[in-house]
């Protein structure tokens, strides 16, 4: 990406010329609506639809400002986005987990410096989180014995 454009910073013709947090579908999304619902085929060679949704999230017009130096004001901005995407992403019943994620620098690949975030929705909980949420549920006792025992 050139370091003079920024399609993310306000007057790219990309982004509202004025915006405090703004979201719109990956322009390189992972997953789509239009992909083949996902199906439960543990095969080895087994492929099956990348349905879903892929969304980014702006949380500032400022491309320097680090999400860490945003006001508590600004970053509740961010969340109310987080959380209107959300609900918006559960009233579709095809959706059953949604992933919001931070991309901020060039360690984890981040191609664009602007603060943003990513927001992801998937028809299906992924096996680490649906166990992460069954150990979550199980009785306390259980889960130190289940240590214990191995
Ligand atoms: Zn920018």
């Amino acid at each position: 990406m050139p370091r003079d454009l920024c399609p993310f910073c306000p007057g790219s013709g990309k982004v509202p010329d004025d915006y405090d947090t703004f979201l719109y579908p990956n322009d390189f999304t992972a997953f789509s609506q239009n992909n083949p619902p996902f199906e439960n085929n543990p095969g080895l060679f087994a492929t099956t639809g990348s349905r879903g949704t892929c969304d980014v999230v702006l949380y500032h017009p400022d491309h320097n400002l680090l999400p860490s130096a945003m006001t508590a004001e600004h970053w509740s901005k961010v969340v109310d986005t987080w959380r209107g995407r959300t609900e918006q992403l559960f009233a579709n019943p095809d959706i059953a987990y949604v992933h919001i994620f931070e991309n901020a620098g060039e360690a984890i690949g981040v191609t664009m410096p602007h603060p943003h975030g990513q927001i992801y929705a998937l028809p299906m909980v992924p096996p680490l989180v649906e166990r992460e949420l069954e150990s979550a549920r199980a009785p306390l006792e259980v889960s130190v014995l289940q240590v214990v025992g191995g």
